[in-house]
């Protein structure tokens, strides 16, 4: 029996990961005491979510629009610095998490860490205040999630490489012609599994899967040439990774976060309950097949710019975001996201040290994609291509 619960600040609380780590929570009162939460907009969800969990007001903080907003990044990043918080759970959506990783970090949290675009476009800097600090990050994405669960079956000398899966997003199997009419409403019908918007269309184009690569990376300390991927339909193998003897170990579960999300919580103890259970006999078959980087090319871009390194990972990420947005408000086609990303690393890259090199470089980010952005919404045949059938 643990001696003390352990005292967790959700930031992000109304998003997907937010709602299911309090549902986890919900189920383990004895072990967990919820002392922080923050949301973008939410009002409503967070002063429901403030009252069932018992937080106080000045711990339930509405953040605007995070990054953007007046002292958004100055409350997240007093939230997890927060001396009554043991571990921060990060599931704020995009680089407006970056000032709860390194804050956590820095004070030495445990950081249950949802939020790729932190580690990915602060790559260098959260490095940095990782070696120095005495946080420690467990990760909350399944696939990475997975990997830190397989690494425990071996010496991280003795690992040969990572393979992580991806299950295609709903649009496996198509070709780059096939492409180039899909709509919001398509991409948005993820096969397995029920995520945010943002990560729904990362997770069709591959970028998801991509900004994985780089997380992985970041993560574990493995170069590229030793991360694989592989198209998993079923998303059943959540990832694995394969020693130098040959051996490859593989998590294995339904797709249910609140698996992923119990363990970043109390790591390296798990949860005495099953989140998504194997049933074999409903599971059938598994398949796996190499992805088709053509008809999705952020894939691609997502190795290169995590090669190229420096600020080019946080160039793709940011990029991204604004491509992501303009697609969802149908001002731009599906595969031109990959081009707004492509054209914007085109432009260059540089090196990053501190923080202000990264918020430098995602405002150039987002500088150059608007101006894609603008030139393709401006072209007729972009317009008629969106949203036709
Ligand atoms: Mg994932």
């Amino acid at each position: 029996m643990p001696d003390a619960k352990v005292r967790v600040a959700v930031l992000g609380s109304t998003g997907s990961i937010g709602t299911q780590a309090l549902d986890v929570i919900r189920g383990h009162r004895d072990r967990y005491e919820v002392v922080g939460l923050a949301t973008g907009r939410n009002a409503e969800v967070l002063a429901r979510q403030a009252a069932e969990f018992g937080v106080a007001p000045e711990c339930a903080r509405l953040c605007g629009d995070s990054i953007t907003g007046v002292d958004g990044p100055a409350v997240l990043a007093e939230l997890a610095a927060h001396p009554d918080v043991d571990v921060v759970l990060n599931a704020v959506v995009g680089f407006a998490g970056l000032p709860v990783t390194l804050s956590a970090l820095e004070h030495g949290k445990r950081l249950a860490l949802a939020n790729k675009e932190s580690l990915i476009a602060g790559g260098p800097v959260v490095a940095k205040v990782r070696a120095r600090g005495k946080g420690e990050i467990v990760p909350v994405d399944s696939e990475h999630s997975a990997i830190y669960q397989c690494l425990r079956a071996g010496d991280a000398s003795e690992v040969h490489r990572i393979v992580l899966t991806a299950s295609g997003g709903p649009f496996r199997g198509r070709t780059r012609d096939e492409l180039a009419l899909v709509t919001v409403a398509d991409a948005l019908k993820h096969p397995t599994w029920d995520m945010g918007a943002k990560i729904t269309i990362d997770s069709s184009t591959l970028m998801n899967k991509g900004l994985e690569v780089i997380e992985a990376r970041e993560l574990f300390g493995v170069g590229f040439d030793a991360i694989d991927v592989v198209v998993h339909p079923q998303s059943i193998v959540h990832s694995m990774v394969e020693f130098h003897d040959g051996a490859t170990i593989a998590q294995l579960s339904m797709p249910d976060m609140r698996l992923p999300i119990g363990l970043a919580l109390g790591a390296p103890a798990r949860l005495p309950q099953a989140f998504g259970a194997m049933d074999w006999a409903a599971t059938g078959t598994l398949t796996f097949e190499p992805p088709d980087l053509e008809a999705f090319p952020c894939l691609a871009l997502a190795y290169e710019a995590g090669r190229a390194g420096g600020n080019a990972p946080a160039i793709l990420s940011g990029a991204n975001e604004v491509a992501v947005a303009a697609f969802l408000e149908e001002r731009i086609p599906w595969r031109a996201i990959a081009q707004v990303a492509a054209e914007s690393l085109e432009q260059g890259v540089g090196n990053v040290t501190e923080v202000a090199d990264v918020l430098e470089a995602d405002r150039v980010a987002r500088e150059r994609a608007y101006a894609v952005v603008a030139r393709i919404a401006a072209r007729p045949s972009g317009r008629t291509n969106v949203g036709a059938r």
